[in-house]
């Protein structure tokens, strides 16, 4: 991450504004193994990324983090194990993306108000953009992608409803994933003509009633 205590800085200071109870966080690698733990994925965040071992970088506002929060007798845990993106050259490791400090803001921000909505039950306001304000820096190329790898990227939801979003244009069209917002409208849609039908045929049958009397 590269920057690691910039994140852990910025993480102590809005806890000790905004949480009760102390809370510590620590870069992992993967899922904890046990139970109990909660989660946040921060989706569609703005990242660079530089290849060990050539010399080739980029960036993507696709790259993923997912957060595991656990609060047990008021002491309180973050696990926080970023995704990377493979090198198109390499294809050998997943590099780690590194954030700007106003993204890593960002990310600690919702990633705080997801603690007190979920940890205490409050009522927080939407979670706040962190791609920057930036548009596509290439395609996003789903078989480098970690995120795309176990299927929780974000990056190709995005193609049929924001074309100022390109990455992912080239490897995503015609991939609708079976929960995307347009194949449930389309389900809910024949599921409306299905209950219109229903009535429809009840209505006919008390007129038939009706007019029989
Ligand atoms: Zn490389
Ligand atoms: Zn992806």
């Amino acid at each position: 991450m590269g920057n690691d205590r910039y994140w852990k800085q910025t993480f102590y200071e809005m806890v000790d504004r905004e949480l009760p109870h102390m809370w510590t966080i620590e870069i992992c690698n993967e899922k904890p193994n046990q139970m109990g733990w909660k989660s946040f994925t921060q989706h569609d965040a703005f990242g660079k990324y530089k290849c060990p071992d050539c010399p080739n970088s980029w960036k993507s506002i696709h790259s993923v983090i997912e957060f595991y929060i656990q609060l047990t007798n008021r002491q309180g845990r973050v696990m926080m194990n970023p995704l990377g993106q493979q090198c198109k050259n390499c294809i050998d490791q997943y590099v780690k993306p590194k954030m700007p400090n106003r993204i890593i803001t960002i990310i600690v921000q919702n990633l705080i108000k997801t603690i007190r909505k979920k940890c205490y039950g409050e009522y927080v306001p939407q979670l706040d953009p962190a791609d920057d304000g930036q548009s596509g820096h290439g395609p996003h190329i789903k078989k480098l992608c970690q995120a795309c790898h176990l299927g929780i990227c974000k990056a190709n939801v995005f193609i049929s409803h924001q074309s100022s979003k390109v990455e992912h244009c080239n490897v995503h069209i015609g991939e609708e994933k079976p929960n995307s917002p347009l194949k449930s409208s389309q389900q809910q849609d024949s599921c409306f003509c299905r209950c219109f039908c229903f009535f429809a045929i009840i209505l006919l049958y008390f007129i038939w009633i009706i007019m029989k009397h």
